[in-house]
């Protein structure tokens, strides 16, 4: 799968290629003039690009970004993105998730609790794609809520982190477990590890059932 339109990858003046997006730097990344390198090991999301996921973004899309945190990678999805919705509960990292949206006039961050979307469905509208990194207990869950903001031929691309739900099984054991209840609403295309990048994580892609 192809890059969506605004992510290239580029050098930054070094022998390795990296992802990039054109934007304000956020986080302290390498620049190089408007470009920001886009680190997989710090996004689960450029994990799925270069592991080539079916990803299905062709740029300019309004997407749902559950899991925001301090702004890292929705930042460079708001890069690339139409309307793009960041939620995010704890109040730390949401401090510079504000910071990360000042300069972007597409990205709105809400601080708002993803399991109990009533409390921004007046706000959120539908989305082209969600995308879900909350590395907490209930993840398929998580996602269920959140399917209604979600087009019918919109895509799901989401990060599972076994070792949220439970530290002590099988990540693989768990994953199932995972998918299985997210196939009550999505239909799963793809899953896949996203390792080197990010241990014991795994990305799905899914659309809506
Ligand atoms: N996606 C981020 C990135 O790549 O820049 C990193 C996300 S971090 C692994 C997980 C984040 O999800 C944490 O900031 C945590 O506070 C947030 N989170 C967990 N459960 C949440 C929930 N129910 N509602 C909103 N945010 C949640």
């Amino acid at each position: 799968m192809s890059l969506p339109d605004g992510v290239e990858r580029r050098s930054f003046g070094g022998d390795d290629e990296w992802l990039a997006t054109r934007g304000e730097p956020v986080y302290g990344e390498p620049t190089d003039g408007e470009w920001r390198r886009w680190d997989a090991r710090r996004s689960k999301l450029g994990a799925m690009f270069e592991r080539g996921m079916e990803h299905g973004l062709e740029g300019g899309e309004t997407v749902l970004y559950l899991g925001a945190a301090a702004g890292t990678t929705v930042s460079h999805v708001a890069d690339i993105a139409g309307p793009t919705y960041a939620v995010e509960f704890a109040a730390r990292p949401a401090r510079d998730l504000l910071e990360a949206a000042e300069p972007r006039p597409n990205l709105f961050a809400l601080l708002k609790d993803a399991r109990s979307p009533e409390t921004y469905a007046h706000v959120v509208e539908p989305v082209d794609a969600i995308v879900q990194d909350v590395a907490t207990r209930g993840q398929a869950n998580v996602a269920l809520a959140n399917r209604r903001f979600l087009r019918e031929d919109g895509r799901l691309l989401l990060a599972v982190k076994p070792r949220s739900e439970d530290v002590v099984r099988e990540p693989e054991a768990v994953l199932d477990e995972v998918l299985e209840t997210l196939s009550e609403g999505y239909a799963i295309l793809e899953t896949r590890s996203l390792e080197p990048f990010h241990e014991d994580h795994f990305g799905v892609v899914a659309t809506r059932r």
